[in-house]
């Protein structure tokens, strides 16, 4: 291969995909969305209450194995109280990776926390429990049951792995560490529905997880989210909290403490309820899709396909490569996205960002490396 010549990947890319212009990600539609959708509006509940919540929540809890699960209005609301409901709150800190979409460092900052990075695992581009330890061990203060950080003075109140693309975190080792330290787990498993570790779902190794259903997810809701969990309190408190805190009554608005409008409309769910149906479909369609991709990059200097670890399933929702460094990266992205194959770049870091430069963090030269090296390519279902 030429050097910034990626035509080769190019025609493999347009060939799988049958198609000259390729998205990154796009949601289909082939079960019975618009059969429930038109139920829901014949119903006229298309609005918070509904069966297709209820339907949706009990799927999600027999496709996860989750002890329950409680639907959101989308992802980042879903974490937001997820966090609150472990003890976040204002001017206590969140362990989590630079590594990550916004949204995860967003419900830190919603309640007045402030996310704490440290560096990630190459392989799984998710935290390193290594990489934690270290950082508890230097910076971890024990006072009674909490945990302080010696620096800042301010307390530990939970961790926050997320797993990256679908690819799952050490998380078994994660919660070891924090379980040792009496800190919380919070999972962001929002990237991955349909990805396990050692045969276990994720989102529920910690105390509590959630999952984003918005339109460039594995399946949608059009925008929505779950919290998972196998913790019975944790469940009823986040439903009385995502649906404006009110007491059971029959008649009487009587709402005891500060709740929020984060419920999922029936109509949403309704959606989501048939993408569900569909889901095994999906995951094996984009299985074949990263098998195809793993198989032809095996064959290609310089560009590297990163696959599912050993005891893991990865969901691949978005597949992608790693290049040799940051020029390639750029000759590579210039190259497809200009000849009609979508590439994106792994996110900055999180600390790059105004809002969360001057977050405290420990040295993260893993994370630094995938930022200048990682490109997601096409990944949505091949029909
Ligand atoms: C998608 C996503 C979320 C939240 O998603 P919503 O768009 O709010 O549903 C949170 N964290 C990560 C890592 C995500 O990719």
């Amino acid at each position: 291969m030429l050097k910034n010549d990626y035509s080769e990947v190019v025609d493999f890319i347009k060939e799988l995909y049958r198609s000259d212009s390729i998205p990154l990600h796009a949601p289909v539609f082939f079960g019975n969305e618009k059969k429930y959708l038109n139920e829901c509006i014949d119903s006229t509940f298309v609005s918070s209450v509904g069966k297709f919540v209820d339907q949706f929540e009990a799927g999600i809890e027999e496709f996860t194995g989750a002890k329950r699960a409680v639907a959101a209005v989308n992802g980042t609301n879903a974490l937001q109280v997820a966090l609150m409901l472990v003890g976040v709150s204002s001017d206590t800190e969140v362990i989590t990776q630079p590594l990550t979409f916004i949204a995860t460092c967003n419900a830190i900052r919603y309640l007045y926390a402030e996310p704490v990075f440290i560096d990630v695992d190459k392989d799984t581009m998710g935290l390193s429990p290594d990489s934690l330890s270290e950082f508890l061990h230097h910076n971890g203060e024990k006072k009674d049951a909490e945990v302080f950080n010696k620096v800042t003075g301010r307390r530990i109140a939970a961790c926050l792995p997320m797993h990256t693309f679908g690819h799952p975190a050490r998380i078994e080792k994660i919660v070891e560490i924090c379980s040792e330290w009496n800190i919380p787990v919070v999972e962001d498993a929002a990237e991955s529905i349909g990805s396990y570790s050692n045969g276990l779902h994720t989102g529920i190794f910690g105390d509590v997880g959630i999952l984003s259903f918005n339109g460039n997810k594995t399946i949608t809701t059009g925008g929505g989210g779950m919290i998972v969990t196998n913790n019975q309190t944790i469940a009823d408190r986040a439903k009385y909290l995502t649906t404006t805190a009110k007491r059971p009554h029959k008649w009487e608005f009587f709402h005891d403490q500060l709740g929020y409008n984060y419920r999922l409309p029936n109509l949403n769910a309704a959606l989501g309820c048939a993408q569900l149906e569909k889901i095994s479909e999906i995951l094996n369609n984009k299985r074949e899709t990263a098998e195809e991709y793993k198989s032809y990059f095996s064959g290609c200097d310089g560009i590297h396909f990163v696959s599912e670890r050993e005891s893991t399933r990865s969901n691949y929702w978005l597949n992608c490569v790693v290049l040799p460094d940051k020029n390639a990266r750029d000759n590579f992205l210039e190259f497809t996205n200009a000849n009609g194959v979508m590439t994106r770049p792994i996110w900055n870091l999180m600390y790059r960002l105004p809002i969360y430069k001057d977050c405290f963090r420990a040295e993260t030269p893993k994370a630094e490396w995938l930022e200048e090296r990682i490109v997601n390519i096409p990944s949505g279902v091949r029909l």
